[in-house]
């Protein structure tokens, strides 16, 4: 892996702070970067435990992903420290993961700030499908909380280009059955259509408060409900109109599933509705 310019940067320039949590590589740090510039940035450092050659490939695969990223919805990477111990650097989002800040907020979050988040995330997605990326991991414990009106979509570590071969056959056994299309459970088979179901499934945890999908049943038993037509139920405080928009995106036969760019038109007209409504 070889990083322009712009993402090489020196371990002097950082001072490594508190653990922020686990991530599956190693420790996660906060910390401050010191740029060329003088300018300085709050940030996280993720650190890479048992990195034998094998291991530090799949580790830095994901900054190498995030370094051709560039969206005000994607979280940013900073820089990646290729000698050992080998970090990557990511700006810091200090409300840590959605999941955990729906729940902590749930009583003070507004219909309309739960759509912009929904928004905000379909925006992301409108932005990797044009560059042909499927993510394959859309949950609402990878998406970051930059304020109260920013989120950012993060854990690309299953992220993949879809270029030549029209879709991404997984070879990985650590895969997020309930939040997965069927031909992703069935065939591994991943496409920009696969990320609209998870996208639906994530927008179902967002007016959930992060209750988990399909927390009643076991991984196995996933596959033969959503094949007998059984889908998440609307979340009590879902919009009818988003609920329709879910039920597309559930649809069984993929290309049947809305695309990024038509959910993104969607979600801002919704989005405008509840601002509208709100001032009422
Ligand atoms: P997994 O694959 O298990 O999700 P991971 O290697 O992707 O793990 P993360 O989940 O991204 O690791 O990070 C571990 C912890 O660090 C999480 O609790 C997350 O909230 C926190 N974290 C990671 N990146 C950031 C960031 N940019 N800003 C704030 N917190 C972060």
């Amino acid at each position: 892996v070889k990083y322009d310019d712009k993402h090489r940067i020196s371990r002097g320039d950082i001072v490594v702070g508190r653990i922020l949590g686990e991530g599956f590589f190693g420790e996660v740090h906060e910390g401050v970067y010191k740029s060329p510039s003088g300018e300085r940035t709050r940030v996280a450092i993720k650190t890479c435990k048992d990195c034998s050659a094998e291991v530090k490939e799949k580790f830095l695969s994901e900054a190498d992903l995030m370094k051709n990223l560039d969206h005000p919805h994607i979280v940013r990477l900073i820089g990646v420290i290729e000698v050992d111990p080998v970090w990557i650097v990511m700006e810091l989002y200090e409300h840590g993961e959605l999941g955990n800040y729906l729940v902590e907020q749930q009583y003070i979050l507004t219909t309309a700030q739960l759509t912009q988040y929904c928004l905000q995330i379909c925006k992301a997605l409108a932005y990797l499908e044009g560059l042909n990326m499927v993510h394959r991991d859309i949950a609402v414990r990878n998406v970051l909380v930059a304020s109260a009106e920013c989120v950012k979509l993060g854990d690309f570590g299953l992220s993949r280009y879809i270029d030549e071969q029209e879709y991404y056959k997984a070879s990985v056994s650590r895969l997020p059955i309930k939040w997965m299309a069927p031909e992703s459970i069935n065939f591994r088979r991943f496409t920009s259509a696969s990320d609209v179901w998870m996208f639906g499934v994530c927008v179902w945890e967002i007016f959930s408060m992060a209750q988990q999908p399909f927390f009643w049943l076991e991984n196995g038993q996933v596959i033969n409900q959503l094949e007998s037509g059984v889908r998440l139920q609307k979340p009590q405080t879902c919009p009818p109109t988003i609920y329709g928009l879910l039920t597309r995106c559930w649809a069984y036969e993929p290309h049947s599933r809305p695309t990024f760019g038509e959910l993104v038109r969607s979600f801002s007209e919704i989005h405008k509705m509840e601002l509208e409504q709100e001032t009422d």
